[in-house]
């Protein structure tokens, strides 16, 4: 079976390139009927924090990439990663390296100060320990192949060489005990029995590094899939200035998660000229051969539209509870079961206009507002004092109706006949009185989604 994993370092919030690595995860072990792990790598304990690792777990969760197993915590496997090395050594296959850090940084420090790339030398590769100078806690390197080429047949960027002489013999262990990170890596994917790893192309001469560690344990490689990493329009890497970055911003600013993931499914893989892909639909369509390796650019024109597109389509009642949860931290409104009931009733058509789900709270939050109504400035503009006397009249024909939709049209459009006036003309300060703006889905939808006690009610301290 195919098992893919998802390893983010809980240093900080999910970043949206973190987000598509996830979901290439988890659509292509769906895809071939596989299993999607979660590994928190959490070796590096001043820089992880808890916070990091429940903020990566909320974003999984709200973006529905269900994993299959208990989440595996690297920093629980560092005995597991030491024995390893010590099997290493013991097979011959890694070696005890007594120089010091203060010695090597001093060569390192040099070859920059000449203008060369410096490299270890492998010096205690075969030098006999009983050289060993006392008082040094040696580091434990492998013995990487000197010659020849490591070729990587990468399921996203094609065929990748590079020489042997270009990797020089890295430290696995440090000389605390602690593992380094490349080794803890391939140990994990052994252990978890990964058989793709996909991940960022910023990775890929860690893959280099860990063939090695694959080669010299006599394991089975995983299939590498290198995905390009997410740039903003101008090209640069994505920051802050082009706009929300973490998954959890966009939730806050109003994103489904089902348009997310199609705009990510859609940055870099495509089939036909399919835009709108359902998460059935990935499972079944995405293969990760399919993924270009060219960078991905960032359009959040195009993520906006999209985020329109899936609030049409999304059910009432599920916008409607992400509505009031998004209005119970505003201040000046009542949200008892009687405005839900008004947004459930309006969501129909309060949807067809917004583009996240903070414009669709925004829209909505009239229908919740105590009176007085706040009134926007173009509002308390249409209320005239002619308009004010023409809506006491409205409000009697409203009065007679049942405040059907149909009802409220009918007597609407009798008002304005018999006045001589434009729909438009009652609709506008009607629109006012009610909402406290100058936007609105239709007024008679509007009208019935207050019911008939609030309209008049609002009507009335309106015109009054
Ligand atoms: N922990 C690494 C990161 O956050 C990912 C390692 C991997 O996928 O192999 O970039």
């Amino acid at each position: 079976t195919v098992r893919t994993r998802f390893a983010p370092s809980p240093t900080g919030p999910l970043h949206i390139g973190g987000v598509r690595t996830a979901l290439f995860n988890y659509l292509y072990s769906r895809h071939c009927g596989g299993e999607f792990l979660l590994r928190i790598e959490d070796t590096d304990r001043e820089r992880s924090t808890q916070e990091a690792t429940q903020g990566i777990i909320d974003s999984l969760d709200w973006l529905g990439l269900e994993r299959d197993e208990p989440i595996v915590f690297q920093s629980t496997r560092m005995d597991r990663h030491a024995e390893i090395a010590r099997d290493l050594l013991a097979a011959g296959r890694a070696y005890y390296c007594y120089c010091t850090p203060e010695e090597l940084a001093k060569e390192r420090e040099q070859a920059r100060a000449e203008g060369r790339v410096w490299r270890y030398d492998g010096r205690w590769r075969d030098r006999d320990p009983s050289e060993a100078p006392a008082g040094v806690s040696p580091v434990i390197r492998l013995k990487a192949d000197r010659d020849g080429e490591t070729v990587l047949e990468d399921l996203v960027q094609g065929t990748v060489r590079v020489a042997n002489a270009e990797l020089d013999d890295m430290i696995i262990l440090r000389a605390d005990g602690t593992p380094m990170y490349n080794h803890s890596v391939v140990v994990d994917d052994h252990d978890m029995a990964i058989t793709h790893v996909i991940r960022g192309d910023d990775h890929l001469t860690n893959t280099f590094r860990q063939i090695q560690i694959y080669r010299a344990m006599g394991w089975e490689q995983p299939r590498f899939g290198h995905i390009p990493l997410i740039h903003g329009a101008d090209g640069a890497k994505l920051s802050k200035r082009h706009g929300a970055q973490f998954a959890l911003e966009f939730r806050d600013s109003g994103f489904l998660p089902e348009a997310l993931c199609n705009y990510l499914l859609r940055l870099g893989w495509s089939h036909g000229d399919l835009e709108i892909v359902g998460r059935e639909e990935a499972i079944r369509l995405f293969d990760i051969a399919d993924v270009n390796r060219g960078a991905s650019r960032m359009d959040y024109a195009k993520l906006l539209n999209l985020n329109g597109v899936y609030i049409r389509g999304a059910d009432d009642d599920r916008l409607t509870r992400d509505v009031l949860e998004r209005l119970a931290h505003r201040p000046g409104l009542s949200l008892g079961s009687i405005a839900a009931g008004r947004i459930r009733a309006l969501m129909p058509a309060l949807k067809e206009r917004a583009k996240t789900l903070v414009e669709l709270a925004d829209s909505a939050a009239f229908l919740a507002r105590v009176t007085p109504l706040p009134m926007e400035p173009k509002a308390a503009a249409a209320l005239t004092a002619e308009a004010r006397l023409m809506l006491r009249e409205v409000a009697k024909a409203l009065a007679e109706t049942d405040f059907s939709i149909p009802a409220i049209d009918a007597a609407l459009r009798g008002f304005a006949e018999r006045s001589g006036l434009k729909l438009g003309q009652v609709a506008q300060p009607l629109r006012a009185a009610l909402t406290g703006s100058t936007v609105s889905p239709g007024i008679d939808a509007t009208l019935a989604a207050l019911g008939r006690e609030e309209s008049l009610a609002r009507i009335e301290a309106a015109s009054g």
